[in-house]
């Protein structure tokens, strides 16, 4: 027989080769990080909350096309439509998510995807990589309906310092583990993990998104830019199960691997966290010079920190800011993913229904 041999001791990726008559996967077996085990085997499930997170990310299949974007084309073009304060914010919120969609899935993929050893949360990582892909679309789509000059809004992170700095500040983290010789299973290596996770899922995504985000909903509120608003709702509710994963995926290498979770490391994560509120408030400043919709900058110091707050609680460490509140109650019912169920009940499409699948003329 010519199968060659499993690596012994060593984590897994799913592309060993072959051993006949290999043992059936037992579940309780199966590890987060460096398991050994055949990942090639969705079941049986380990962690169900990987599995139901899948499942709801495909019962909230969306395509950017299918919002009317006509009202904000003419809005767009009429001369005193917009200040041009929320213009700016428009093509400031455009530059900054174009590329940072890019950003999170190039991590996903290229980093973080080989060192989950676990099928069930690589399933629900393959379905978030194709979101950040349908997000970079959504932005390409507004773009492209508005008009604007697509070389300037895609290569915004390399001209605007205040879109930038967000970017610049993630990249290292996984610029950390793309040494193609990195091999999680050292304390070191497996906190080396735990930060990109943490860089990426709860300061990148769990609070870099969020004074952009406010920004665009905002302006839907008051009924302007609402095809826009509109695709940053369902962008919003994709990210906040984004998050919510993470945390999860975090929480439970935290439980498997407890000496991963030094004070040392606590501290540091901390510091992490923090500097990402800097930053977002940092970014609210540079895109808010004077108040506007209802918001100022100083009103998202405070919603960040209440927002760090929850990631503080949500990954075991104490909450950071005493007596902050959320300025922004309107937000969480946007983000709220309890109330997924009818947050979207309007849509017509049905993507479940076996009816609608065609083929091209050319491949039948
Ligand atoms: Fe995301």
């Amino acid at each position: 027989m010519s199968a060659i041999a499993p690596i012994q001791h060593k984590q897994a990726t799913g592309l060993e080769g072959i051993t006949m008559g290999a043992a059936r996967i037992q579940v309780s077996d199966k590890r987060i990080i460096n398991c050994p085990l055949d990942l090639n085997q969705l079941v049986p499930f380990a962690y169900t909350w990987a599995w139901q997170k899948y499942l709801s990310a495909c019962a909230n299949h969306w395509m950017p096309n299918e919002i009317n974007m006509a009202a904000d084309v003419v809005l767009w073009k009429s001369e005193n439509g917009l200040t041009e304060d929320e213009r700016m914010i428009i093509k400031r919120s455009l530059g900054f998510f174009a590329t940072a969609d890019s950003l999170v899935a190039n991590n996903l993929v290229l980093a973080i995807y080989r060192y989950i050893t676990n099928p069930e949360c690589r399933q629900y990582l393959l379905r978030q990589a194709f979101e950040e892909a349908l997000h970079t679309h959504s932005y390409q789509h507004i773009i492209e309906s508005l008009g604007l000059d697509e070389a300037e809004v895609f290569n915004m992170y390399r001209e605007i310092p205040a879109v930038s700095h967000k970017a610049a500040w993630a990249i290292p983290f996984t610029q950390s583990l793309s040494d193609p010789t990195f091999q999680t299973g050292t304390p070191e290596n497996d906190q080396r993990l735990l930060r990109d996770l943490i860089a990426f899922y709860v300061v990148f995504e769990g609070l870099f998104f969020y004074v952009g985000f406010t920004q665009i909903l905002a302006m839907g509120r008051r009924g302007k830019m609402t095809g826009t608003s509109e695709q940053f709702q369902y962008i919003l509710r994709d990210e906040s199960m984004h998050v919510n994963f993470g945390i999860d995926v975090i929480n439970q290498i935290k439980i498997e691997n407890p000496h991963l979770w030094t004070p040392d490391f606590q501290k540091e994560v901390i510091h992490m966290i923090r500097e990402g509120v800097e930053l977002e408030c940092q970014y609210a400043r540079d895109t808010m010079p004077r108040g506007i919709l209802g918001l100022n900058a100083e009103m998202f110091k405070e919603y960040l920190q209440y927002i760090a707050n929850r990631r503080f609680a949500q990954i075991g460490l104490s909450e950071q800011y005493p007596n902050v509140k959320n300025p922004f109650p309107w937000m969480s019912e946007m983000m709220d993913l309890k109330k997924e169920k009818n947050f979207f009940e309007t849509r017509v499409i049905e993507y479940q229904s076996g009816g609608s699948l065609q083929w091209d003329e050319d491949e039948k």
